[in-house]
């Protein structure tokens, strides 16, 4: 079960530290880049220290909550094994949980059974809302079965949950320069700069993210939404092989420990991807058109061409490189483009951070009946 909290760790694939919660060759505190990080001596690598004490606060009252409304697992031991346990007297479905024995009522009736998914794909999306003054933006990710097209999990760094100091967005008034160059390839060397001129890898600025004075909740760093969201997906689906993942540092980081034991196994590979699609009809086969080494860690990018259709992809971790023609974010696009249309979405900048989180939550239901129906 303590894998579930952890979050100080070796971040890097092919170290034996990877995902382990203590090693003897670990160090930490230490400053050498700047920040408070773990140092792991095998790897060499420095990832920035996280508050452990308020991260799992905030995650077990976030599991808690999750399990509670969803009936997935237990909101108590977090085990996976219920039984179904009779009715309340209004003939809602009541739970039992197997180890600890915990009786239950999920909120979220029916009960939804959610195909095992082989792939995830996910993405992440700036929502405006209405807060202490207009245009706040909220950082939300979104997770989809890569093949069926379904979502599978939505989480935004809102927050109705107690949250320590460490773990709240801070807004500097600094935004990142938006990467909007036309050619992917550049785009790509691009991002990866951006990562670098950041204070630590993880720390986003994406905008000002600002609640109403009266408003209850938190605003979470980026890089925590992930580290839950992922803690979720995982934790239902520990066994998935594939991982697709935009291109972002830190959600790199959040999946390579979610899963952090497939992947210190050899057992799961992670993608990052980046897409140009111009034609969404085109049958074309894709073709691989070159290589190309990019950012800090030189990691080796696939460029891909299908018509007017480009994509990049790379391999961070095991696996088989010329799978890179498969991977693709297509079922986060074509949601995407679908929310987009939604009256409800449109207007998001007028509502509170929390009902447009509650407004992306009832259309993806929306969205899951209509991909059942297909
Ligand atoms: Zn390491
Ligand atoms: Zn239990």
């Amino acid at each position: 079960m303590t894998s579930l909290f952890t979050i100080n760790c070796c971040k890097s694939f092919g170290c034996k530290n990877l995902g382990l919660a203590s090693s003897p060759d670990y160090s930490w505190p230490e400053y050498r880049l700047g920040y408070a990080a773990l140092h792991c001596r095998v790897c060499g690598s420095y990832p920035p220290l996280f508050n452990e004490e308020q991260f799992r606060s905030w995650l077990s009252e976030y599991l808690t909550d999750f399990a509670a409304k969803s009936g997935h697992f237990c909101p108590r031991c977090y085990q996976r094994e219920t039984i179904r346990y009779g009715h309340n007297p209004q003939g809602s479905q009541r739970l039992q949980c197997r180890s600890c024995k915990k009786v239950w009522t999920p909120k979220q009736q029916p009960l939804a059974t959610i195909v095992p998914p082989e792939q995830i794909a996910t993405v992440p999306l700036i929502v405006p809302f209405q807060g202490a003054c207009t245009e706040q933006k909220l950082y939300v990710l979104f997770s989809f079965d890569a093949i069926r097209g379904n979502v599978l999990h939505i989480s935004s760094n809102f927050t109705p949950h107690l949250v320590g100091d460490s773990l709240r967005y801070r807004w500097r008034d600094n935004v990142e320069p938006e990467v909007i160059h036309d050619d992917i390839v550049e785009r790509v060397r691009q991002r990866e700069t951006l990562f670098l001129r950041r204070s630590q890898f993880d720390e986003i600025q994406y905008g000002s993210a600002m609640l109403k004075r009266s408003a209850n909740g938190a605003v979470l760093r980026p890089v925590i939404t992930a580290h839950g969201h992922f803690r979720i997906l995982s934790h239902l689906w520990p066994e998935v092989k594939t991982h697709i993942i935009s291109h972002e540092c830190f959600l790199r980081g959040a999946t390579i420990t979610a899963w952090a034991e497939s992947f210190r196994n050899r057992h799961a590979s992670l993608w990052f991807i980046d897409e140009e699609i111009n034609d969404n009809k085109c049958t074309l086969p894709w073709q691989l058109r070159g290589k190309t080494d990019q950012g800090w860690w030189q990691n080796q990018w696939q460029i891909l061409e299908q018509g007017s259709n480009r994509k990049m992809v790379c391999l961070l971790t095991e696996g088989h490189v010329e799978k890179g023609i498969s991977i693709t974010l297509a079922a986060g696009r074509n949601f995407l483009d679908w929310l987009r249309q939604q009256t409800e979405f449109q207007c998001s900048a007028r509502y509170s951070a929390h009902s447009v989180f509650q407004a992306i939550r009832a259309l993806t239901g929306k969205y899951n009946a209509l991909i059942d129906k297909r």
